[in-house]
């Protein structure tokens, strides 16, 4: 029997329903799959890491993700293959400006390719 989104934690409202769904059958997924109360956890990117693919923006169900341009103090503080990769991809990265909205569903976590994310407890 398939499992249906609610079995998998899953949420609507990802831009990307069947990439969320896959990340949603991922093992590795952490966190509290939608369950933890809002402001209690959020994402953290590793700026040396992303490369601005976008998937945490397709998989998240509740839009805390954006594209945006590094500025150039945050290019500044990258390490040198950080720099490398930052020039390599325009200068994207991913911004978190709606953190406060995760519920630690993890989707971002696995769905990143450049392994730059990690769920943090917020202050
Ligand atoms: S954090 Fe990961 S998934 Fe999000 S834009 Fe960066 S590389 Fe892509
Ligand atoms: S863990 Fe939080 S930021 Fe990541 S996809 Fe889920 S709700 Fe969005």
């Amino acid at each position: 029997m398939t499992a249906t989104d609610a079995d998998l934690g899953l949420p609507s409202g990802s831009r990307d329903a069947s990439k969320a769904r896959r990340a949603a059958l991922d093992p590795a997924r952490p966190g509290e799959k939608c369950r933890a109360p809002v402001a209690r956890w959020e994402p953290a990117v590793d700026r040396n890491k992303c490369e601005g693919k976008s998937d945490c923006v397709d998989v998240c169900p509740y839009s805390v993700f954006e594209l945006g341009t590094l500025t150039d103090s945050e290019f500044a503080a990258l390490t040198t293959l950080g720099r490398l990769k930052a020039r390599r991809h325009e200068l994207r990265t991913s911004r978190t400006p709606r953190a406060e909205a995760c519920r630690a569903c993890g989707l971002c976590v696995v769905a990143c390719p450049e392994d730059a994310i990690t769920l943090v407890a917020r202050p």
